[in-house]
């Protein structure tokens, strides 16, 4: 297998399934059994989940609700969506650790980044809910930022879309796919690919991400395998 030790970020978005709001408890499921075929690999896994099918801070400005407020709602919804994450891992037998940005500590640990190591060293998955526990910042930015800290090989960025384009295929047919694209190309040509934060963060750490459709089967297996599958964002092309 190509690498050892992985940040999946899961979008909460994605949870939804062809629902409007919520968890698609197919969706879950197949998450669960994708994650299931690598850790069998023996590939350490963390994971950090969105909260995007629940609440975005970003939402509670037009509602009135105070911006910083609304961010707090929507990394307790990042806890709501890796709580049950973490139940659907555990029935698959997988063993887990659920690991916070602020204090909840009847259902997380509080993340302690030598702890979160020792986790994944003893195969358990970690799962970072919360997001870094600071408002203003997304789940993307805390992937990039935990898989640093606990020195991942890569992160693997499981979207709806299998990888980054020249423009936004569900609007431009023309719209090819890049295979591997660099950090300083993204930047410069504007590409959707994560927040401006995550993808600096990683480049300045030369920790190399790839995006892929997490809802294609086999997908994540194929990947860790070595196999091209989405496109990669690496320091030189
Ligand atoms: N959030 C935050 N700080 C963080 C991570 C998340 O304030 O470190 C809030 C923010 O309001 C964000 C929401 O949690 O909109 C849900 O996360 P995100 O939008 O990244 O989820 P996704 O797009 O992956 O579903």
């Amino acid at each position: 297998m190509k690498y050892k030790r992985i940040l999946l970020k899961l979008s909460g978005e994605a949870l939804m399934g062809s629902q409007q709001f919520g968890i698609d408890p197919q969706r879950l499921e197949q998450y669960a059994q994708e994650v299931k075929r690598v850790k069998e690999l023996g590939v350490e896994v963390a994971i950090v989940i969105g909260g995007g099918n629940i609440y975005r801070g970003i939402q509670a400005e037009r509602t009135g609700i105070d911006r910083v407020q609304g961010d707090y709602m929507g990394m307790l919804a990042t806890v709501i969506n890796a709580m049950a994450l973490q139940s659907i891992l555990e029935k698959h037998g997988m063993f887990t650790r659920l690991m916070s940005g602020f204090k909840i500590e009847q259902v997380c640990e509080p993340f302690i980044r030598r702890r979160a190591v020792r986790h994944l060293e003893k195969g358990r998955i970690v799962i970072f809910g919360a997001g870094i526990g600071n408002p203003y910042f997304t789940t993307d930015s805390t992937a990039s930022l935990r898989a640093i800290e606990v020195e991942a090989d890569v992160v693997l960025k499981g979207t709806r879309v299998d990888g980054v384009y020249t423009a936004d295929p569900e609007k431009d047919p023309t719209a090819t796919r890049y295979t591997n694209i660099s950090f300083q190309e993204v930047f410069e040509k504007g590409l959707n690919v994560m927040d401006m934060t995550a993808i600096t963060l990683c480049q300045e750490n030369n920790l190399p991400i790839i995006v892929f459709d997490m809802n294609k089967t086999g997908n994540l297996y194929n990947l860790v395998m070595g196999e091209e599958v989405g496109t990669l964002i690496t320091t030189n092309k």
